[in-house]
């Protein structure tokens, strides 16, 4: 016979929290709870399985559920000496669903269950409380009516409202049981005017009705949708409790509450939370009375503690939460009620907190020796970090929603509307707080975002480039809010009738996407000593080093603030884009001729060496990977028809010719055009140039810091061993002719990026010309998936919500389709050289779950935007532990 009934409390606990899967989150507690002495009322839970065969059958319940069901309550009625349904001495229970998870959509609580017209005068009788009954009587009716037979709630409000207003009082404490009779009486007239049914007089019947509304409620559109949203699957189902009931509205020593046993919002070591007199548990959250706190230290001269006005109970409940804590070994969030001055529990489960509690909470429960360092290090969700190193929204000001992007760049910043990347640097300048609103952005708009407060584009993913640059600044960005209709010649921006001007201010939030009319205030973030404790236990147990992706000294200095362990990537493309260098880089791409482009190649390599130079300096003894230029030639063109003109006079010649020039190079798919080493194999004077600067500055640093330096040199868009092996022998004569001028040599490797399927497929022939592979999985992604970075954001958004992809590809890597390319790669590269160094600079680098599959390939290291380098080295922690878990059990 399959057990489907389990019951608690009362001397029989049947579960235990370990049956979650069975009996749900709550049924697992309340037995757990009742297990270790705790005061919990007696019940029992209806299983899962239940729920399952439930939908499995047509709606049909189990055989011999029905009789299982009749046992506990049976049990429960010895334990407390009372009959339900008996109109003497009734017991009521309360019924509650309960999924393995918590639910937001599932049924609400339906309490007093068992009260009718009979039994009503029992529990007047037993509580020598008439009032006390029949108002209990009434709220039943509420309950029950709107939760299980669907009358909209508002209809027993504006009854009640009618009533008080008749009656000439405000307060429902004022309300006499005569009264309540009567609108009990007017309640069961609703019910059966709006459902056409007779409110259930049967306590049997009540009991089967709310027992089926909790089951009916696991398939509701709410928790439907709920469900899809967190990943839930239907065939979890949801568990049903029922418990014998307590009062905390039988009088003044009576209260229910709900509570934290530390401060979720700061993980302060305080009890935290409220409590009301003389209520039942939804009052609390129903706003007509206003709670009071717990704890006398947390209260105002005008407020009235639990610890002051029920001292006896509130001892009870400092006991029981230290037990609680010491049992659970985490933070707990409570319900209880006391009766007549005994404290019963309702609910305990692991309390929802902000990061900076997770943090705080998390190294004081090592501390104080609840749990391990290694569980500390588990506790924290390491993209939670980002919370703790940006502005955010101050939760209590006002907001006014204009549109939504991807939530791009964490962080909040407010700011008046500029659409150039010229007007941003002007008016920062100024010292103005300005927001770049682009279409989307190139290169050339970079000064600009560095400028600005923040980034708001309107196409594009999460591995555009403004995605991408404003994530290794720091900066907030929205990128791909399609609902916006910028018009950069009107200078407005638009939702439907909403337009906005430039100079107008909008607030963005980079961590959700949203985007705000005007200026919304922000919290600065507050980097505490818990911090960087967690990172150094983090530390002592990862594996993957952490490096970071970052071509300018200030994101260098960033990545080192953070802990970098070096640099994994720094895009020398972002380099060639400062008004001084420009001009030449545009000469260099548009001339026809090698020796024109030579001179334009000349005047940049000062300018490089000096770039690379203060890399090496701020990243003294640890390694630097540079990778030689690499995006598509569109970016890098002459636009207008000043700049054009600009580039003919430097060049000596016609306007014209280089008109078609740039015709001839524009390309109708750069991305997957003359890029990468394609062009430093058919322009090899610039390859050439960087890997001159590259080691011209890394001996004159060495010289200068006394620190050995070793430049890993990256070779981008690699896609066959011949490829890397030309532009290796170039790169090497060109070291052999510094080395020579300069009478010295040094250490230094050469890589390439392993980011096209071929490059992964065929990685053991690389591996033989490669001292080093970096997955660039933006673009392994790209070409994997056969989908653009710059314009998936039409779509893909749409696929991920209706389930056709788990998650935004370009976020967290696709395991099965380019996770295995990455697995391939790596497993073929180490063939041929067991010893190659093997890493990762794609975005995926900073993500956690990418980054646990990345320790799981075996990388040496991941490298990401300098923000993300803690949440880098603490998801490398947690990945580690979660490996060796793994290996054990193996
Ligand atoms: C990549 O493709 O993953 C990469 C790191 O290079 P980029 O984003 O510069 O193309
Ligand atoms: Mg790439």
């Amino acid at each position: 016979m399959t057990k489907w009934v389990y019951s608690f409390g009362g001397g029989l606990n049947e579960g235990s929290a370990g049956m979650r899967n069975l009996l749900g989150g709550k049924g697992a507690n309340l037995a757990e709870m009742a297990s270790i002495g705790l005061p919990v009322p007696p019940g029992f839970t209806i299983t899962t399985e239940v729920c399952s065969a439930y939908y499995d059958n047509g709606n049909a319940y189990p055989a011999d559920l029905a009789e299982q069901v009749a046992a506990a309550l049976h049990r429960v009625e010895k334990s407390v000496g009372l009959v339900f349904g008996d109109a003497t001495a009734p017991l009521l229970v309360s019924v509650r669903s309960g999924a393995r998870v918590s639910m937001p959509g599932m049924m609400d609580t339906v309490l007093n269950l068992g009260l009718n017209d009979e039994t009503v005068e029992g529990l007047a009788a037993s509580s020598k409380d008439e009032r006390f009954a029949w108002d209990s009587y009434r709220r039943f009716i509420q309950m029950y009516g709107s939760v299980v037979m669907g009358v909209p709630h508002h209809r027993f409000e504006d009854l009640l409202e009618q009533a008080k207003h008749g009656l000439g009082v405000t307060d429902d404490t004022a309300i006499k049981a005569s009264d309540w009779r009567e609108i009990v009486k007017d309640y069961k007239d609703v019910v059966q005017k709006e459902t056409g049914k007779p409110f259930p007089n049967d306590p049997q019947e009540q009991l089967w009705g709310a027992i089926s509304a909790v089951f009916g409620s696991w398939m509701n559109p709410r928790a439907h949708t709920y469900r899809k949203l967190h990943d839930i699957p239907a065939s979890w189902g949801t568990a049903v409790n029922v418990q014998a009931m307590v009062f905390g509205n039988m009088g003044d020593d009576c209260a229910t509450g709900v509570c934290f046993t530390r401060d979720p919002s700061t993980g302060e070591n305080i009890f935290y939370g409220e409590y009301l007199v003389n209520a039942q548990g939804e009052d609390v959250v129903a706003g007509i009375r206003t709670p009071q706190p717990m704890s006398a230290a947390r209260a105002t001269a005008d407020q009235s503690p639990m610890e002051k006005v029920l001292p006896e109970a509130y001892k009870e409940l400092m006991r029981v939460r230290d037990i609680l804590e010491k049992h659970y070994r985490d933070m707990q969030d409570i319900e209880f009620t006391v009766q007549s001055n005994v404290l019963y529990m309702l609910q305990t489960r692991s309390g929802k907190r902000t990061a900076a509690a997770a943090l705080k909470i998390a190294i004081d429960m090592a501390q104080e020796g609840l749990i391990t360092q290694e569980e500390a290090i588990q506790r924290v969700p390491p993209g939670s970090l980002d919370q703790l190193l940006h502005p955010t929204l101050d939760p209590k000001a006002e907001k006014n929603l204009f549109s939504r992007g991807l939530p791009a760049s964490p962080g909040a910043a407010a700011g008046a509307i500029v659409f150039t990347a010229e007007e941003v640097e002007d008016r920062a300048a100024k010292g103005e707080d300005v927001i770049l609103v682009r279409i989307e952005t190139s290169p050339e708009d970079v000064h600009g975002m560095h400028a600005a407060r923040g980034v708001l584009t309107t196409r594009g993913g999460m591995t555009s480039h403004a995605a991408v640059v404003a994530r290794g600044m720091g900066r907030v960005c929205v990128a791909g809010a399609g609902g916006i209709t910028v018009d950069y010649k009107a200078q407005t921006m638009t939702v439907g009738n909403v337009t906005l001007k430039g100079g107008d201010w909008i607030t963005l939030d980079g961590g959700t996407g949203a985007v705000y009319v005007g200026k919304v205030a922000t919290i600065p973030p507050t980097l505490s000593g818990d911090f960087s404790t967690l990172m150094g236990w983090a530390d002592e147990v990862r594996r993957l080093r952490v490096r970071a992706n970052a071509e300018t000294p200030e994101d260098a200095e960033t990545a080192r603030r953070f802990g970098a362990e070096g640099i994994g990537l720094s895009r020398t493309e972002h380099m060639f884009f400062g008004p001084d260098r420009i001009g030449f880089v545009r000469q260099m791409i548009m001339s026809d001729d090698p020796a024109t482009r030579k001179k334009a190649i000349d005047a940049l390599l000062p300018f490089q060496r000096d770039d690379f130079s203060q890399i090496f300096r701020i990243m003294s003894g640890l390694p630097v990977t540079i990778r030689l230029l690499d995006p598509p030639l569109h970016e890098f063109l002459p636009h207008g028809e000043a700049e054009l003109e600009e580039v003919a006079t430097a060049l000596g010649q016609s306007v014209e010719s280089l008109r078609a020039r740039r015709s001839a190079l524009s390309e109708a798919n750069p991305m997957l055009g003359h890029r990468g080493c394609r062009l430093g194999i058919t322009y090899p004077e610039i390859y050439a140039m960087q890997v001159r600067a590259i080691i011209e500055a890394a001996i004159a640093v060495s010289k200068e810091t006394g620190q050995a330096i070793v430049p890993e040199i990256m070779i981008p868009l690699v896609g066959m061993k011949t490829e890397l092996e030309v532009t290796r022998k170039a790169a090497e004569a060109e070291v052999a002719a510094v080395f020579k001028e300069q009478g010295t040599t040094l250490d230094y490797l050469i890589g390439t990026m392993i980011e096209l399927p071929r490059a992964a497929i065929t990685a053991d022939q690389i591996a033989e010309v490669a001292d080093f592979f970096s997955f660039g999985t933006n673009d392994l992604t790209q070409t994997t998936l056969g989908l653009s970075r710059d314009d998936a954001g039409s779509f893909l958004p749409y696929y991920v919500d209706h389930g056709l992809l788990p998650k935004d590809p370009f976020v967290s890597i696709d395991r099965e389709g380019v996770g295995a390319l990455v697995r391939m790669g790596a497993e073929n590269g180490r063939k041929t050289k067991s010893n190659l160094k093997l890493g990762v600079c794609g975005e995926h680098g900073g993500d956690p779950d990418s980054i646990a599959f990345f320790e799981s390939v075996g990388l040496d290291y991941v490298s990401c935007s300098p923000f993300r380098v803690p949440v880098a080295r603490l998801a490398a922690a947690q990945a580690a532990l979660a490996m060796k878990k793994e290996k054990a059990s193996s």
